[in-house]
């Protein structure tokens, strides 16, 4: 259930108030029960105090007007009619005595008078001696207590009379005073209520009393002080006592009260205390109330209004009675107008940078479209180009094989090597629009260093045959040897600048010298490459442009030297992905210094890189005898090279047109390994491997190896064939070394020879 605001408050405050009333009544109730202890034996003091005093006046009267009578008796009563007259008219003027007689000197009664018509007190006088012995003997009033006839007790006392002026004692006087006279006494004093009083003999016998159910014998002891609370017979009371002697006679005056009555709060009290609580009560509860309407209520309109300004609505928020409300109100106010306003400049500037956006957007597909306009384009030109070119090349090295004449054979050089030129300057456009589309990746493999220097020199070497120049390579001792990295593209870095190098420089030495630079980790070392000639140099101001893209420097009008300016950029960006740099240390008249670093890796427990192969220098017998080719090429002057070439070295080939021609007749016939072409009408290459590597699955038979054979040289592409299942990858123009390395390799030894 969900408890409101409104109900917890006034609970939380009936819960204060109760708890409040609780505490006051405990202290009421405390505060009530010690004051009223206190009053109680206050009061019960004072009533046994003010008691007594009246009982001992009782008594001191009693005795002075037995003293007077003694007096009288000896001046005037010597006769016994005078002493029964003057007893006659004490007896009427003091009611208190019941009966007064006169002993001789020889204890007598000599004269007695009594309101007791049968005269039983008379049988007091003569039944008890002491009345007279103890004055007379003593010379000093005596009392004691006697019973009447009846059974009341009473009080006689008794007096000296003396003569001449105490002289000597001439008889006795003595007065009988019933103990009801106490009883009298009780009677007229005002009692507060539920108070009582005892008077108590020596013997605890109860002579007067306040209240008619205390039994004759009193249940507390006599001649004891009792000053407050005490217990008995289980019963609680407050008393107090007091006690007085006369001549003897010792009485106990107690002041009591039953402890529970006295200090039981009053039915007053008690509605007052209820009255307490619920005015408490009313007056949480109104307080409770005040302040759910005063602060809660606002409080949660401020809050739901909060909320509605959070949800973006312009609401302004009423007036607020509580002060503190009030400037919180205000506060919220102005900043909902800041907001508000904040928010409209927000929109505005939202609008503004979507606009801008979306035309970001259409800016962003257009170039996307462009670019992969021209990454098509790329490829289709890389095919286009290439396979002619390829086609070209193949026909002029076919065409050196025959017998020609010295200018024919010149003729052929002078085509073949532009045909290279132009496959260089082909190779390098798509480099650059890889690098540029971001798409370039290196490909590492383990290799030799010192095979890959020895290699490129060898390469190289060819091309200074007609110029008065020599190549040297140096490798320091310690670097090793087995490196893991993108060796192609160290190659080519080097083929690059060493080419530049002779194209520069009419005569001289150019050196190559490999350092350490450093090992930057355990499986890491950075190799320094200082490639120096003694060309032509390179001008100042030509020193930074030359690393640009088609940027030739200065141009040498007397000798025009071929290049696209591609070289240093492109072999710039292959070192910057290996971690390294490229620059130029040195140029002046006498030659440059071009230096590059490069990061390697050092392969981990793998086995020694294979050295690269040299050109002219197949791993492999150079008859691939009895191997049977399936050439899966639909360009006719492919087919031609390509069988031709792979015929000469010992193959046989049979020539598909398309995927679907190769597919048929792989069921008609076997081969040792397909070269597939890509770009193929029905089937292409991709779809055709795709076929072949399902049906082998299907059949459970083993796996032919296929090597893809393409014009398209993007990593990219070249990932596209390794996954429709091809073994390897060649670009076309077709490099034929390579080519009968791939075979040699894939195709087991044991089938090649067993044919
Ligand atoms: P290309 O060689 O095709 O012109 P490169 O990018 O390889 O393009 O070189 C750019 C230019 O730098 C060259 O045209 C040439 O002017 C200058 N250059 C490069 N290497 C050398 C060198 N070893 N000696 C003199 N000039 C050089």
């Amino acid at each position: 259930m969900r408890t409101t605001i409104r109900t917890r408050i006034l609970s939380i405050f009936v819960g204060v108030a109760l708890i409040q009333a609780l505490l006051l009544g405990t202290f009421f109730l405390y505060q009530y029960n010690n004051s009223q202890s206190n009053l109680v034996n206050q009061q019960l003091r004072t009533l046994s105090k003010n008691l007594s005093t009246h009982i001992e006046i009782y008594f001191e009267t009693i005795l002075h007007e037995l003293e007077t009578a003694s007096q009288q008796i000896e001046r005037m009563a010597q006769k016994d009619y005078q002493r029964y007259n003057l007893l006659k008219t004490i007896k009427n003027n003091n009611p208190e005595f019941l009966a007064l007689a006169f002993y001789d000197i020889n204890g007598s009664i000599k004269s007695a008078v009594s309101s007791d018509p049968k005269q039983d007190t008379h049988e007091c006088f003569i039944n008890n001696a002491s009345l007279f012995d103890s004055p007379y003997y003593s010379g000093t009033p005596y009392v004691t207590q006697v019973t009447l006839k009846g059974g009341a007790p009473a009080i006689a006392i008794s007096q000296p009379v003396y003569f001449l002026d105490n002289a000597y004692i001439i008889g006795v006087i003595s007065g009988i005073t019933p103990y009801r006279n106490l009883q009298n006494i009780v009677d007229q004093i005002i009692l507060p209520p539920a108070l009582n009083v005892l008077v108590l003999d020596n013997r605890g016998l109860v002579l007067a009393k306040s209240t008619g159910n205390e039994s004759p014998q009193a249940s507390f002891a006599p001649n004891q002080i009792w000053d407050g609370e005490i217990t008995i017979h289980e019963q609680r009371y407050f008393a107090a006592s007091t006690i007085i002697e006369f001549y003897g006679q010792q009485l106990t005056i107690i002041a009591k009260v039953n402890a529970d009555k006295s200090l039981a709060p009053s039915t007053k009290s008690f509605v007052l205390f209820v009255f307490l609580i619920v005015l408490l009560m009313l007056v949480s509860v109104l307080v409770g109330w005040e302040t759910y309407n005063k602060i809660i209520e606002p409080l949660q309109a401020l809050a739901n209004r909060s909320s509605t300004i959070l949800q973006g609505k312009d609401i302004k928020i009423p007036s607020l009675r509580v002060a503190e409300l009030e400037d919180l109100a205000n506060a919220m106010n102005s900043l909902n107008s800041q907001l508000q306003d904040s928010n409209l400049s927000l929109e505005k500037e939202v609008q503004r940078r979507r606009r801008e956006e979306g035309k970001a957007i259409l800016l962003r597909i257009e170039a996307e479209k462009a670019n992969q306009a021209k990454s098509i384009f790329l490829a289709n030109m890389s095919h286009e180009i290439r396979t002619p070119l390829h086609g070209m090349l193949g026909m002029l090295e076919m065409l050196g094989k025959d017998s020609l004449n010295p200018t024919q054979q010149q003729l052929l050089s002078m085509t073949t090597l532009s045909g290279r030129r132009l496959q260089t300057v082909v190779s390098s456009i798509l480099d650059l629009s890889q690098i540029e589309s971001g798409k370039f990746q290196l490909h590492h493999s383990p290799f030799s260093l010192s095979a890959l220097i020895t290699e490129v020199v060898e390469l190289m070497r060819i091309q200074t045959e007609n110029k008065d120049i020599t190549i040297h390579s140096e490798q320091e001792p310690d670097i090793p040897d087995n490196l893991t990295g993108d060796s192609g593209r160290i190659r080519q870095i080097l083929i690059n600048l060493i080419s530049n190098s002779i194209k520069f420089s009419k005569k001289g030495r150019i050196s190559l010298e490999v350092r350490l630079q450093s090992t930057p980790s355990a499986n890491k070392v950075k190799l320094l490459f200082s490639l120096t000639d003694e060309g032509r140099g390179i001008p100042d101001n030509a020193r930074q442009s030359i690393f640009r893209a088609f940027e030739r420097g200065e141009v040498d009008n007397d000798t025009v030297v071929e290049g696209t300016g591609l070289g240093l950029a492109i072999s710039a960006e292959f070192i910057q992905h290996m971690n390294g740099k490229l620059w130029l240390a040195r140029s002046d008249a006498n030659g440059s210094k071009f230096c590059f670093t490069i990061l390697c890796n050092l392969p981990v427990d793998s086995p020694s890189p294979k050295p690269i192969p040299l050109p002219e220098q197949p791993v492999c017998p150079k008859k691939l005898t009895g191997i049977h080719v399936f050439l899966a090429e639909d360009e006719f002057i492919n087919q031609r090279i390509i069988s031709a070439y792979l015929e000469e070295q010992g193959c046989t080939v049979t020539i598909c047109e398309n995927g679907r021609e190769l597919l048929n007749t792989m069921k008609k016939a076997k081969a040792d390994i397909i070269l597939m072409d890509i770009r193929m009408p029905v089937l292409n290459g991709l779809e055709t491997t795709e076929a072949i590597r399902k049906m082998e699955k299907d059949t459970d038979s083993a796996p032919i190896p296929i090597v893809a054979l393409t014009a398209q040289a993007t990593t990219e592409f070249e990932k596209k064939c390794k996954k429709a299942g091809m073994n390897d990858y060649l670009t076309k123009p077709i490099p034929f070394t390579k080519l009968v390395s791939i075979i040699c390799e894939l195709v087991p030894k044991r089938h090649r020879y067993s044919r």
